[in-house]
């Protein structure tokens, strides 16, 4: 590793010969998709679940690394609530009701209010256990909720885990697309392609006249999409019912055909990378 390592291979004159990084892994998995915001709060698990729960509909087999370590939602939103456990030395993963694989902390706790109070290298050691132990392999997808910010968690992603695309989730707030860009740009130096953004909480509508109304201000993502050369894949509307069922755990049963199918075909549209 040399001296001014910033975690990207590419660019480096020890690449190939670093003993300090080990080489990220894919686990047998068809492709692997991270979703990051840079920012908490912004719906980016929300996205991660129903980006799983939209390849489950459409038949491919999924499972999601909750990486989320300190914030872990995955479980709750899918319903998931049995405890991984041991068998052929792999974790085996506990499923949805409708067959979606979940690793995640909060499977782990008594009590899912239990706060994770861990330092970084156990949040990264737990990060890297779940992927090199758990049973990925033979998955057609692997979606990686990713933690908020850019520090020790998110970069122990990217380097343990062969990522092959990231989807970066933003509200039209200025303050959520100025911390997207961070995420962004940690995807760059990690060499992980971008497949594009998905804006949540874009607009609420109107119950009574059905007027859109934009709740959080107007939308940053044109400057985005024009520093970055992203497109828009998604908008997804401030919508009760989504969460409802997020509390409820059950956002698989959230019914927005054109919204799963955009994620349906950002997912299918990613390479494996060698
Ligand atoms: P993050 O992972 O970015 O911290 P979450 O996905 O956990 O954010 O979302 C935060 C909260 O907002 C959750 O309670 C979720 O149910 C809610 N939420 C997210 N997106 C929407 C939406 N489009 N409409 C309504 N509620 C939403």
């Amino acid at each position: 590793m040399s001296e001014s390592c910033n975690g990207s291979c590419s660019s480096c004159p020890s690449a190939g010969n670093c003993s300090k990084i080990p080489p990220s892994t894919r686990q047998g998995v068809g492709r692997i998709i991270a979703v990051g915001s840079g920012k908490g709060g912004v719906g980016k698990s929300t996205v991660s679940a129903l980006l799983a729960s939209a390849l489950n509909r459409a038949g491919y087999s999924v499972g999601v690394l909750d990486a989320d370590v300190t914030g872990p939602s995955i479980p709750r939103l899918l319903g998931v609530d049995k405890a991984p456990y041991v068998q052929d030395n792999k974790i085996q993963m506990p499923a949805s009701a409708k067959g979606v694989k979940v690793l995640s902390v909060n499977l782990l706790l008594r009590d899912e209010g239990s706060p994770v109070v861990w330092r970084g290298p156990l949040i990264s050691g737990t990060i890297k256990q779940f992927w090199e132990d758990g049973a990925w392999n033979g998955l057609d997808f692997a979606i990686i909720d990713l933690p908020p910010g850019t520090a020790d968690a998110p970069l122990t992603v990217m380097q343990t885990v062969r990522v092959d695309g990231m989807l970066a989730v933003t509200m039209p707030q200025g303050l959520s697309s100025m911390i997207v860009q961070k995420q962004i740009h940690l995807s760059e130096m990690m060499d992980v392609p971008l497949l594009g953004l998905i804006e949540n909480m874009s607009y609420a509508v109107c119950p009574h006249c059905g007027e859109k109304w934009e709740l959080f201000g107007s939308s940053h993502r044109e400057e985005i999409e024009k520093s970055f050369g992203l497109k828009t894949l998604a908008r997804i509307p401030v919508d009760r019912t989504l969460a409802e069922l997020c509390d409820a755990g059950r956002i698989e049963d959230y019914e927005n055909e054109e919204l799963m199918q955009s994620l349906v075909n950002a997912a299918i549209s990613v390479t494996p990378r060698a």
